[in-house]
């Protein structure tokens, strides 16, 4: 069971790294509006990272959250930028509530998504309407706690919350940054979705994507 959690954490993560890398220019377009366009590279650098330091530690035998500790690690290390910090904070909160050797349920990804999106607020400092990542993932962290208490199944949880995250990171379109590198350009932001936010709901998508919701 170990070893087969291990192997979806890592084929999400591979996933993903495909999108990003898909996704490097339209990324750094949209970072380059109000900010310094190196979004779409941070964030390629990181998930490059986290691939290795996932395949490494599972090839070491490694449990699914230790896998995915080492790939949050790897991620902070050399993605560079506040996004990068921001993501191996969130992935280390996912990974601490992961079971060492058991199935991961619903109320496991519950809690590691909740934790995640605390840790990134508690970090960053950031609100919802702000214009950061934390417009995808606030609301894809609700969406996924209302689906759970409903009793929806778990792909149907976190199908709603890519459509949550989704919906969040579009609405940042009318939103005038107030953190980040982008609050200084801030007026120049709005009628621009913000990166960071795009970027989550792409990932959120593309994992979930890769479990099969
Ligand atoms: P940098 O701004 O250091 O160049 P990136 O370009 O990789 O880093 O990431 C920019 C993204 O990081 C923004 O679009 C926003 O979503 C996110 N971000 C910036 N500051 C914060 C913050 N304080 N809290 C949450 N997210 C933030
Ligand atoms: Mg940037
Ligand atoms: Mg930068």
């Amino acid at each position: 069971e170990g070893i087969a959690a291990a192997g979806a954490v890592t084929g999400m993560l591979r996933r993903a790294q495909g999108a990003l890398h898909d996704a490097e220019q339209m990324l750094g377009d949209l970072d380059a509006v109000a900010a310094d366009g190196d979004h779409g590279r941070g964030m390629c650098r990181g998930i490059d990272a986290a691939v290795d330091a996932a395949d490494a530690a599972r090839a070491a035998g490694a449990d699914a959250p230790s896998v995915l500790r080492r790939a949050a690690d790897a991620w902070a290390d050399k993605a560079g930028g506040t996004s990068g910090a921001l993501w191996g904070v969130g992935l280390l909160a996912l990974a601490d509530a992961l079971p060492p050797d058991a199935p991961v349920t619903v109320d496991h990804l519950l809690a590691g998504f909740t934790a995640a999106r605390d840790q990134v607020q508690a970090v960053g400092g950031a609100r919802v309407g702000d214009k950061t990542m934390v417009d995808a993932l606030h609301p894809a962290v609700e969406a996924f706690a209302a689906a759970v208490d409903a009793g929806t199944a778990p792909a149907g949880a976190w199908s709603a919350a890519v459509v949550a995250a989704r919906a969040g990171a579009a609405s940042t379109e009318n939103l005038t940054a107030r953190r980040g590198r982008a609050r200084v350009l801030g007026d120049k932001s709005l009628g621009v979705p913000d990166p960071g936010a795009t970027s989550l709901a792409l990932l959120l998508g593309e994992a979930g994507a890769e479990a099969g919701v």
